[in-house]
């Protein structure tokens, strides 16, 4: 769509931020969708400054989602346009400038997730093999990362990386790929708890749901036991008036398979999916190797446009021109649609799957797009954390506190969510997105950086791979062992008062090797700096056998008869601990100090 010149001297409904200096209106026409990336073009702004927009109106949006035609009118002013709806015949009329053209009915993207052994694998096969498609002579399926199947006429693209590790994995990393995800759950095991991790990360990506029942042939298959199950989960079946489908099927015997892709395809007439084929293509990495003889071996899944061989193309933070295409039988092809998984290659170095990609005029063009990046993904968004969430609500940044619950029993989820929930003020909606008993696991971390969620562990600690995938990608991890200190931080972040976030530095360990009376009848402990070191200001904490009995300051250090500001490794010195003086030989002193995390 073009833009047009300027038509009035009337103000913009809102004043444009960096261009307030000339009140000059634009007209922008727009279609009923437009992506964001087509949208910031339209307005000559970065994405990224309208993904920013977006957010100060409690949107989030990626680079290639489609927003429609209010909600880009919305913005528009911000950035000192007035916007148009384009007549439906206007938009498919052709243009010199990228096209916002028609859209059409595109085919699902399904994901299938669930427990381990419920039969993930099986039911991707099982799907595989009913395709009439794949039966063709000479036709032999590849595993690309990525499969279609045709029913009745119409299409349903499969990813074939099951779980939803995989899944927000590839969200973290900004890819919206799945339109409907399919959770396995077999009859004879019902819900367990990676059930129950599916169901919450699928429902935190705003994906819809649909329940394949796995593994009805099994003679102690309880149907209605696991709907139950998913009945007490808030999963609100269809035959009970709800519109989540559950459909029975059995993986290994092959039956009910044509029943659940039915039923995806009636879920997706609901969800409307549609796509402009009309443009230059733009999706997701869905899988990429290094392939000996062939080079970079790329699978993408267009989402809009169709790609092209001998279109130059940008993936992450490379780019190629498309040498050669395949389908995921194997065969040649020279054009994909939307929805449709493609094999391409030609690319100069291998993107990571949930990379962005997208077709571009001119070498030089993908070069600059490729520099850009770089400096996007500097001004990309802060990760949320209870300290910053009052300033990034005030400036409308964020809208939704989503939170991670990790307990060490059950009974604890209850009066904890309840308790968060109703925190939420008109600002901020509290949510917990996923609560569950258990350690705070890398999943958990994927999570919450998927969400821009933070996580709380209530007597639940992160595992250590947690930890440090928590610290590389900032995410908030809090932990606490009283359920009022959990309400009360919420309660202070809301409110912009929290404290900043402490983490403990363990500076070293020092053994008692004797005892002897200090001043004012307290005791000196006479000690042997073991590793690391001691400060005078340092918190401590008394430990005899394996366990912690008091935790306290140092009130005096000393060497010889000297007071000394430190103590290092291999060092005697006399340590006196505030309001302790029970020590025993071989008891050792814990030296840690709290500091403020960044
Ligand atoms: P995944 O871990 O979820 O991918 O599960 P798999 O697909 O590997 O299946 C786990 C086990 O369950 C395998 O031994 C399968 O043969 C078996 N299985 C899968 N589907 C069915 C089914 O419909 N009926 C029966 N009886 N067994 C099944």
């Amino acid at each position: 769509m073009a833009v047009e010149k300027p038509q009035s001297t009337t103000p913009a409904a809102a004043p444009a931020p960096k261009k307030a200096a000339a009140p000059k209106v634009n007209v922008v026409t727009i279609p009923s969708a437009i992506t964001v990336r087509e949208f910031a073009e339209l307005l000559k702004v970065e994405p990224v400054e309208v993904i920013k927009q977006l957010m100060r109106n409690g949107i989030m949006a990626t680079i290639n989602q489609a927003i429609d035609f209010r909600t880009a009118s919305a913005i528009a002013p911000a950035f000192g346009f007035v916007a148009r709806e384009a007549p439906a015949a206007a938009a498919a009329a052709p243009s010199k400038v990228k096209q916002v053209g028609k859209l059409t009915v595109r085919a699902p993207i399904v994901t299938i997730m669930g427990h381990v052994d419920h039969g993930k694998t099986s039911l991707l096969d099982a799907i595989r093999q009913s395709n009439v498609v794949a039966t063709e002579a000479g036709a032999i399926t590849q595993h690309i990362g990525a499969y279609q199947v045709e029913v009745d006429g119409r299409k349903i693209t499969f990813l074939d990386t099951p779980g939803h590790e995989a899944f927000t994995a590839m969200r973290a990393r900004g890819a919206r790929v799945t339109d409907i995800a399919v959770i396995v759950v077999a009859a004879d095991d019902g819900v367990q708890p990676q059930t129950i991790e599916a169901i919450d990360h699928a429902r935190a990506a705003g994906v819809s749901l649909v329940v394949a029942l796995n593994k009805i042939d099994k003679p102690n298959a309880n149907p209605e036991k696991v709907k139950r199950q998913l009945g007490e989960l808030g999963l609100n079946l269809e035959e009970w008036g709800g519109d989540v489908i559950c459909v029975p099927v059995s993986a290994k015997k092959k039956t009910g398979i044509k029943d659940l892709l039915e039923n995806i395809l009636l879920v997706a007439d609901i969800m409307e999916l549609k796509a402009n084929a009309n443009r230059p293509a733009e999706g997701t990495v869905v899988e990429a190797e290094l392939d000996k003889s062939k080079g970079p071996t790329v699978t993408v899944l267009v989402q809009t446009g169709t790609l092209k061989v001998g279109d130059i193309m940008v993936a992450g933070n490379t780019w190629g021109k498309i040498r050669a295409m395949f389908d995921d039988l194997g065969r040649s092809i020279k054009q994909a649609e939307p929805a449709t998984p493609a094999v391409v290659l030609g690319m100069k170095d291998v993107p990571a799957a949930g990379d962005n990609f997208r077709v571009v005029e001119s070498e030089k063009d993908a070069r600059a797009i490729i520099d850009k990046q770089q400096a996007e993904k500097q001004a990309a968004v802060k990760p949320v954390t209870l300290t910053n969430l009052f300033a990034q609500a005030a400036t409308g940044e964020i809208k939704e506190l989503n939170i991670i619950l990790k307990t060490d029993v059950q009974g604890s989820i209850e009066p904890i969510k309840t308790s968060l929930d109703k925190l939420s003020t008109g600002k901020i909606k509290v949510k917990v997105i996923r609560a569950a008993t258990g350690s705070i696991t890398e999943g958990d971390v994927l999570l919450a950086l998927a969400s821009r969620g933070i996580i709380i562990g209530f007597n639940s600690q992160p595992e250590p791979g947690a930890r440090a995938m928590a610290d590389k990608e900032g995410v908030s991890i809090r932990t606490y062992n009283i359920i009022y200190d959990i309400i009360d931080d919420v309660t202070k972040a809301l409110e912009g008062m929290l404290e900043p976030e402490y983490a403990e530095v363990v500076e070293g360990m020092a053994e008692v090797r004797a005892t002897f009376p200090g001043r004012n009848k307290t005791r000196i402990a006479g000690c042997y700096v073991k590793e690391g070191r001691g400060s005078r200001d340092a918190q401590v904490r008394i430990i005899r056998g394996g366990k912690v009995i008091r935790e306290s300051r140092v009130s005096s250090l000393r060497r010889f008869k000297d007071d000394v500001r430190e103590v290092t490794q291999g060092m005697e010195c006399g340590v006196g601990v505030e309001d302790f003086n029970d020590f025993e030989v071989g008891d050792f002193i814990q030296f840690y100090r709290r500091q403020k995390v960044s």
